[in-house]
């Protein structure tokens, strides 16, 4: 058996429901174990109840993984090579390479590999592991996607949580690199030039791709506004869409020369202004009417609870502004990819932001994360992105 960690009496319900995070406050004994190990969790009574990753100087001490209580379980490599393949096969029969070949691969809790982040683009796959314990399935993670096919693998580690997560990895090639670099990728026949090792994230916002079609479908003779752009995504799509202009703006100026270049990539370049500003002051400068589509994709404002507040104020300011500013009959399409922000909550941010600017929003789509996101229905933290398309007259 592995080694125990035991719940306070009474805190083994969240367990039970299949919640995959056990915070410290809910340890009543402590784990012979160090960082990364796989530990047996316990009830008081010291039932066996899950499994998980020991982390022992994070908030969220386990990150459990597999919740069924037999005592003779084994986490080796064959059961996570059937994880990883478990993951790949549910992908596998809606994604049509020939029009999209970027899409996520693993996806952390919503994968049931906890820790695991793992982008497909074209041949190559970019992981982050962002716990010890995952960082210890590197060598299973790398024999698995090899075999499936994929050629080059670049790990890429965040730095943030180094230190709390006892990260031990370095960024970089497992393999040789593509020969050609930047990698373009095709999602939806549209081409993006994509950048892991010094683009944001893994490179691409996969999460998006949905909503960038919507946005596509939309775009017909209307004169766009991207928002916190990065590469472009929406801003191509628009393009492609037949939208009469398209101003990408965004604050990171390798982000805005990237959206200029991956509008040439399609071909669509005249009809599109890359500008780096930040968005804020950009949207308080525009002129009323100036645009009848807008798109707000903010990087998350609120990381964890205690930031809340602040960050419904920044999402309110940005969506009063663009609802005020936006053309009568205009399309608001704006996104909250903040974790601790739910989708509840950002609607009635988007209430408030329609009440003051004293226009008439109507909902049209609820925008979330695609399926290759998907969230462990015990686990509503891993619902992270949310929107609206809103019609506002
Ligand atoms: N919509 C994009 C992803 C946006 S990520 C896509 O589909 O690919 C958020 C972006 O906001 C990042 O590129 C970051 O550089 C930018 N950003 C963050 N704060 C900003 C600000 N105050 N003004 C403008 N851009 C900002």
């Amino acid at each position: 058996m592995y080694p125990k960690l035991i719940l306070q009496k009474g805190r083994e319900r969240p367990v039970l429901l299949g919640h995959p995070w056990i915070f410290s406050g809910a340890v009543l004994t402590e784990p012979q174990a160090s960082e990364g190990d796989i530990v047996a969790v316990c009830d008081h009574k010291q039932q066996l109840l899950a499994h998980g990753f020991y982390s022992p100087a994070s908030q969220i001490r386990c990150r459990l993984f597999d919740f069924s209580s037999q005592t003779s379980a084994r986490f080796g490599d064959d059961y996570w090579k059937h994880r990883i393949l478990q993951a790949l096969a549910l992908r596998r029969p809606w994604f049509d390479p020939e029009h999209t070949n970027a899409y996520r691969l693993m996806h952390a809790e919503g994968d049931r590999m906890p820790g695991v982040i793992a982008d497909a683009y074209d041949q190559t796959v970019v992981v982050q592991l962002l716990i010890r314990g995952s960082e210890r399935l590197l060598p299973i993670l790398a024999s698995t996607l090899t075999e499936a096919g994929f050629k080059h693998l670049y790990l890429k580690q965040k730095s943030i949580t180094r230190h709390i997560e006892g990260l031990q990895q370095e960024s970089g090639w497992l393999t040789p690199p593509p020969p050609i670099y930047p990698i373009t990728i095709r999602e939806h026949d549209c081409l993006f030039e994509v950048d892991p090792v010094g683009g944001q994230k893994t490179g691409f916002f996969l999460d998006q791709r949905e909503s960038r079609w919507l946005v596509g479908q939309y775009s017909q003779k209307r004169r766009v506004l991207n928002a916190f752009s990065y590469t472009g995504g929406f801003s191509v799509y628009a393009l492609k869409g037949g939208a009469t202009s398209v101003d990408s703006v965004d604050s990171s100026q390798p982000a805005v020369d990237q959206s200029q270049h991956n509008a040439q990539l399609n071909n669509l370049q005249k009809k599109h202004r890359a500008i780096t500003a930040d968005c804020f002051d950009f949207l308080k400068q525009s002129k009323p009417g100036e645009y009848d589509l807008m798109i707000l994709d903010p990087p998350a404002f609120a990381k964890k609870a205690s930031a809340v507040p602040n960050a419904l104020r920044g999402y309110k300011e940005l969506n009063l502004e663009a609802m005020r500013k936006i053309s009568p009959g205009g399309l608001l399409f704006s996104f909250s990819c903040s974790q601790a922000i739910d989708p509840l909550l950002f609607r009635k941010m988007l209430f408030g932001a329609a009440v003051d600017a004293r226009r008439q929003v109507r909902l049209l789509h609820y925008l979330g994360q695609p399926a290759d996101h998907p969230v462990d229905i015990g686990h509503p933290e891993g619902e992270y992105l949310k929107g609206w398309l809103m019609a506002v007259d």
